[in-house]
């Protein structure tokens, strides 16, 4: 302490309480009132006059008129009501915030403080006082802050009830920097989705984690990562098992870094199940012969073409078998077109019942079919090939009024080093097909070299 401040210091402490007082209440930039209930005599300080724009003097002459002329007329009730729940005993301050006309015609809000100090000798409320305190700048924010809440929550509202009508869920997805990740929000369809209430994904995001599919998981992470390294959007398709069952769904979220160094994704999650499931039945459509539900002949070229493409890169030799039916025009003229039909689809039961998995059978044109064995050599074709040519062979097919029976031609070919594509191998069996032809039908024949050449190609 230097000498000067000692000497206010004592200075200030010498005088009378009742001036420390007011040195105080002027640290505190309060105005401050008293009022005679009784006498209606009202005593304001200068900072009173100040809240509202005025000096003391220019309010002159004061009286509690003073206060109802600048207070807001809506907010005088509620403020005469809890002074006399103060007088009655009932609370022990008067309290109330209120609306003050300044003198550039805004309002003021101030927060109004008060107790009685003395009573009359017959008990009656006589000397009253208090301060008033500027609380516009915190009134503001606070209504600021309500504002923006309100609107917020409108946001959110109106963002669930647009929710509720999608199959999918609305969210935001924490990442701290030490890697902590957590869900802040989640609408209400993530239950639908992940079978977790939002409330269970806020705590704990591994929740949601445990349900992508094991084989999308990595995926899932990777493109996580993407994002949050690149700062674009997160896309991403995958499937959620829950109970089991399995759900196609398309995740998509904007990141927003944050300054405390974590990262905020706001997105959405579709359910896309419908929509997958319509693809691969679209798919299924392309690739599928209508009559017989066997491959159509744009797949089997398609596998065949892989098959090739894996040959030329060191894989197992494969072969192929070109089938066509013997005096088939003969069937559909004694027995009917329907009853042809019913015989193609039944030799491609026939012949499905005896293939492997990994065994393309296709329908390659009108009674013409076509066997892909990978992994195959010209012994295992010719022997599966032979056990087909019997079994249709003695075979009865149901005809509307009596039994069909019919036989096959077939025609085996099997990779080779010198192919240049894959339309090659089907050159050969084609070739070796009409050579069983014009060798008697009901036979399997395997390319030779020494055959004649196909009137036609096959695979074109
Ligand atoms: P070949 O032993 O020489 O093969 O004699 P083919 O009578 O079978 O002669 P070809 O293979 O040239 O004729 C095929 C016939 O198969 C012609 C057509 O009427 C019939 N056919 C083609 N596609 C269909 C079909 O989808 N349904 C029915 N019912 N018949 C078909
Ligand atoms: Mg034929
Ligand atoms: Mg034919």
């Amino acid at each position: 302490m230097t000498d000067r401040s000692t000497t206010e210091q004592s200075a200030y402490l010498g005088q009378d309480e009742a001036a420390r007082l007011k040195t105080i209440l002027e640290g505190t930039r309060a105005g401050t009132w008293e009022w005679n209930v009784q006498t209606g005599e009202t005593v304001f300080n200068e900072r009173w006059a100040q809240i509202i724009g005025y000096t003391l003097e220019e309010l002159q002459p004061i009286s509690i008129e003073t206060w109802l002329k600048f207070a807001h007329p809506d907010d005088l009730a509620e403020s005469e009501q809890r002074l006399q729940a103060h007088f009655r005993g009932e609370t022990d301050y008067y309290e109330c915030e209120a609306r003050m006309r300044h003198r550039n015609g805004h309002w003021v809000w101030v927060r109004d403080y008060g107790r009685l100090v003395s009573r009359t000798p017959e008990g009656d409320p006589e000397w009253v006082s208090g301060t008033h305190i500027d609380i516009s700048a915190a009134r503001q924010y606070q209504q600021q802050l309500e504002a923006v809440q309100a609107e917020q929550l409108e946001t959110i509202e109106r963002l669930e009830k647009m929710a509720a009508t999608i199959p999918g869920v609305i969210y935001q997805f924490e990442m701290q920097p030490d890697g902590f990740m957590s869900f802040p929000y989640a609408s209400a369809g993530i239950e639908r989705i992940y079978g977790v209430s939002p409330e269970q994904v806020r705590k704990d995001a591994s929740l949601i984690f445990d349900k992508i599919h094991p084989d999308d998981l990595q995926h899932v992470r990777d493109t996580i990562e993407a994002s949050r390294a690149s700062g674009g959007d997160w896309n991403c398709e995958y499937r959620v098992v829950v109970d089991g069952h399995v759900r196609w769904v398309f995740g998509q979220a904007r990141p927003e870094f944050r300054d405390s160094g974590s990262i905020l994704w706001h997105g959405a999650i579709l359910d896309i199940s419908a929509q997958k499931e319509l693809e691969e039945k679209l798919r299924q459509i392309a690739i599928t012969d209508e009559l017989t539900g066997a491959a159509n002949r744009r797949q089997f070229m398609e596998l065949l073409s892989r098959e090739y493409q894996r040959y030329r890169r060191n894989g197992p030799s494969y072969a192929v078998i070109l089938f066509d039916f013997d005096w088939f025009k003969q069937v559909n003229d004694r027995f009917g077109h329907n009853a042809g039909d019913m015989v193609l689809r039944e030799t491609t039961h026939l012949v499905q019942d005896s293939l492997r998995a990994s065994d393309t059978f296709a329908r390659i044109g009108g009674e013409e079919f076509a066997i892909l064995l990978p992994d195959s050599d010209q012994d295992s074709a010719h022997h599966l090939a032979e056990r087909l040519r019997q079994t249709l062979s003695e075979h009865s097919f149901e005809g509307p009024e009596q039994c069909i029976r019919g036989s096959i031609t077939c025609g085996i070919a099997v990779s080779c080093p010198q192919d240049g594509n894959a339309k090659e191998i089907m050159l050969r069996a084609d070739t070796a097909l009409y050579a069983g032809k014009a060798a008697g039908r009901n036979r399997v024949m395997v390319y030779d070299r020494n055959l004649a050449p196909a009137r036609r190609h096959a695979g074109d």
